[in-house]
């Protein structure tokens, strides 16, 4: 770096050219020679560990708001699902498709999104840190940027969000599939529950504890039956976005060119949605 750094600001004569480290040290009057001097503190170098992701797996990133429920209570998300939240999180994370050609698909709930990158990518020679660290720090990024566009009248956020990311590496299209389908899975049960509390409190008028004491130890069915018979609601009539998450592929033949994505609020663990876009699992 320091190397680097002079060299970039070399006089005129030397700009352009390739110039020896004698050369410029001997302009710079550098007491030690910089070669050495670099040579000295590269071993530092050796310090940093390996984390390159094994050739031929799919690589999944997937990462998460920090402390969202504080951060969605801050904001007075709509509870259950703030749908605005929800399509900033869409929008955030097209602008990650867009810059990362290697996406493949992605899928998004709640405060989380997964990124597929093809198995081939050699993306920052597949190393982790560096991929799941771009990924994460340009969807904070995107998310505040883009604030506004969903929260009308409000410049940003009122405290600044952030998100971990991991990479996950999957040997092939079967544990593909069933990560999404997990993730998926996750999102079916946290919003049924969630439908149900935030219906026994806000329609019910229970306190945030009796509606958790009511909800404990019941199963699905029983969630379905409380919001149908005490507040005629059927848990099949909330939107698919809610219930199923979202995923973002690329739109073949795209109406807008600048929004050249397909938002699909569809099952992701029967084999339909597998046998419709066949090309994905190709990549
Ligand atoms: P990579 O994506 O591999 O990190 P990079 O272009 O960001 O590529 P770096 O080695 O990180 O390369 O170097 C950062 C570059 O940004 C330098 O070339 C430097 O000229 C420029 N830069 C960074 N901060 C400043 C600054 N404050 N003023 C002027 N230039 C800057
Ligand atoms: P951590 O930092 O461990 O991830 P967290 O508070 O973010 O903690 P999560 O398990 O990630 O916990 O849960 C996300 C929280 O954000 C949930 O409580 C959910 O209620 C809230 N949340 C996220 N998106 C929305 C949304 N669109 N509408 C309403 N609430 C949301
Ligand atoms: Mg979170
Ligand atoms: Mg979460």
């Amino acid at each position: 770096m320091v190397q680097r750094e002079i060299i970039k600001t070399r006089p005129a004569s030397m700009r352009g050219k390739i110039v020896s480290f004698n050369r410029i040290n001997r302009y710079f009057s550098c007491a030690k020679p910089l070669k050495m001097a670099l040579s000295r503190f590269e071993y530092v170098k050796k310090f940093e560990l390996d984390d390159k992701l094994v050739p031929e797996c799919w690589i999944v990133v997937r990462l998460d708001g920090k402390g969202f429920s504080k951060f969605s209570d801050l904001h007075n998300f709509v509870k259950p699902n703030d749908k605005r939240a929800l399509d900033l999180m869409n929008h955030s994370a097209k602008k990650v498709f867009k810059e990362i050609n290697d996406i493949v698909i992605a899928y998004g709930q709640s405060d989380e999104y997964s990124f597929v990158l093809k198995k081939s990518t050699t993306l920052y020679s597949r190393r982790s840190a560096k991929i799941t660290t771009n990924i994460a720090s340009l969807f904070a990024a995107a998310y505040t940027f883009y604030w506004p566009l969903f929260f009308e009248g409000e410049e940003r956020p009122k405290m600044v969000p952030s998100f971990d990311a991991r990479a996950v590496q999957y040997p092939n299209d079967q544990v593909l599939r069933d990560y999404l389908s997990w993730r998926q899975a996750d999102c079916h049960i946290n919003n049924l529950y969630n439908t149900t509390f935030w219906a026994l409190i806000q329609k019910g008028g229970l306190s945030n504890q009796e509606a958790g004491k009511r909800l404990t130890g019941t199963f699905a069915k029983d969630k379905n039956e409380i919001l149908f018979s005490e507040f005629a609601m059927n848990y099949n009539d909330e939107p698919d976005q809610f219930k199923k998450g979202t995923i973002l592929v690329k739109d073949p033949n795209p109406e807008d060119k600048k929004n050249p994505y397909l938002e699909l609020y569809q099952d992701l663990i029967g084999d339909t949605f597998w046998e419709e876009h066949p090309e994905l699992l190709m990549k």
